[in-house]
């Protein structure tokens, strides 16, 4: 395939390939390498002084394999520039430390080590940060005082799902003069495209979805060219790479991406609409179903409802931790995004640290168990969860 033939994403991530080997190799060599050799002093500096293409360092992100997996991620994003990183922590630390500097305002609900790193780590070092626990439009218009701010959110959110309006923030945040930074790993780019929607950076823990098969750690941001070019400058410094070989593992995942993610949707819609409703259920909270109080815009601005789905089970906190401890297909572990299917209990797990009333503000209940529903058949998922549920609402009743 020539570089210029038009062509959807899906096919753009299979055929991703710049480095040609002598072998005829459907894809690139991995260049397992951290320096690269010149003929002599005035190659290297035509280099150094960019008269001339070439690649210097892999640290500075000058690698051929990681510069293939980053134009995939752009791809992907629909965005003009993409870069790789060792972690989403590390994509995510990066982009606020870059564009950040003037002061952040989170709003809604986001990842903990998201939270940690704004509250602990970026106010010590005099950055401005605002948390908003809800959408309000003239609470955001008023948080954003200075030109040049980032706001940062998710959606979904973690573990509520709950469903922001990308558009109408994205609307305020320009009228303000500042940028808006959205986290995209619980849906994953192939469900939904923020920059498309008005966001001017986009995140990923590419751990998850984009990786595929919780084998690796690794991150991604996707923008325009120019905005890239700041947060590339602090991965370099902050030293934030990946390795070559995870660069390579992750491009092989992303060739499946769209297959992987169509199935997820299906799986996950599949195992909500089975337990709404279901004995011992008390809440089913998946964007795609109807009841769910964000559905229609998820409807409007998703093209898939994702895999990720959390229930809230009518027995409180100890009936929960019951029916996680009875499954047998999905794995108690945290994490997600991979082909298995995983449980936790939020309240004592991603959200244990914040506390009962700081929980109770963000709507996250004892009795909630979060999903993330992999790849298996449908049907043993749901079968599954029903013995658990079942066996759980059985030990209910014995109890006095
Ligand atoms: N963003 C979200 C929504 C996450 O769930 C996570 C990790 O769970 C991260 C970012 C951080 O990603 P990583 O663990 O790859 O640093």
């Amino acid at each position: 395939m020539t570089d210029n033939y038009p062509t959807a994403p899906s096919t753009r991530l299979i055929h991703n390939r710049r480095h040609r080997d002598a072998f005829g190799s459907p894809y690139s060599p991995v260049y397992n390498t951290t320096t690269y050799r010149f003929p002599d002093t005035e190659a290297q500096l035509d280099v150094i002084e960019a008269r001339k293409p070439g690649y210097l360092y892999t640290r500075w992100g000058t690698n051929p394999t990681i510069q293939e997996l980053e134009q995939g991620l752009a791809a992907l994003e629909q965005a003009e520039a993409g870069l790789a990183f060792a972690s989403g922590m590390a994509a995510i630390s990066a982009t606020i430390l870059a564009h950040g500097q003037q002061g952040v305002v989170c709003v809604g609900d986001i990842y903990g080590g998201t939270q940690e790193l704004l509250a602990n780590h970026c106010q010590p070092l005099g950055i401005p940060v605002t948390f908003l626990l809800q959408a309000d439009a003239e609470q955001l218009k008023a948080s954003l005082t200075t030109q040049g701010m980032l706001v940062f959110c998710e959606t979904p959110a973690n573990p509520t799902l709950a469903i922001l309006d990308l558009r109408a923030i994205a609307g305020i945040v320009q009228e303000k003069g500042a940028l808006l930074a959205v986290d995209n790993t619980f849906a994953s780019p192939i469900n939904q495209r923020p920059l498309e929607l008005g966001a001017d950076l986009v995140v990923h823990s590419a751990t998850k979805y984009l990786g595929g098969h919780s084998d690796l750690t690794a991150g991604a941001m996707m923008s325009s060219a120019r905005l890239t070019e700041t947060v590339a400058a602090w991965r370099k410094n902050l030293g934030q790479l990946l390795s070559p070989e995870t660069a390579a593992l992750l491009s092989r995942s992303l060739r499946t991406l769209p297959l992987r993610i169509r199935q997820h949707n299906e799986n996950a819609m599949a195992v909500a609409r089975a337990l709404d409703g279901y004995p011992g259920v008390a809440r089913v909270l998946y964007p795609g179903l109807p009841s769910f109080p964000g559905h229609q815009l998820a409807r409007e601005q998703m093209n898939g409802f994702g895999g990720m789905m959390t229930i809230e089970i009518a027995g409180g906190g100890a009936a929960a931790t019951a029916v996680a401890d009875n499954l047998r297909i999905f794995l108690l572990a945290t994490s997600l995004g991979g082909v298995e299917s995983l449980v936790s209990q939020p309240a004592i797990t991603s959200h244990h640290d914040i506390g009962a009333e700081e929980r109770e503000n963000r709507g996250i209940s004892d009795s909630m168990l979060r999903f993330s529903v992999g790849l298996e058949d449908p049907a043993d998922l749901i079968a599954d969860l029903q013995q658990a549920l079942d066996k759980a609402t059985a030990r209910d009743k014995t109890r006095p």
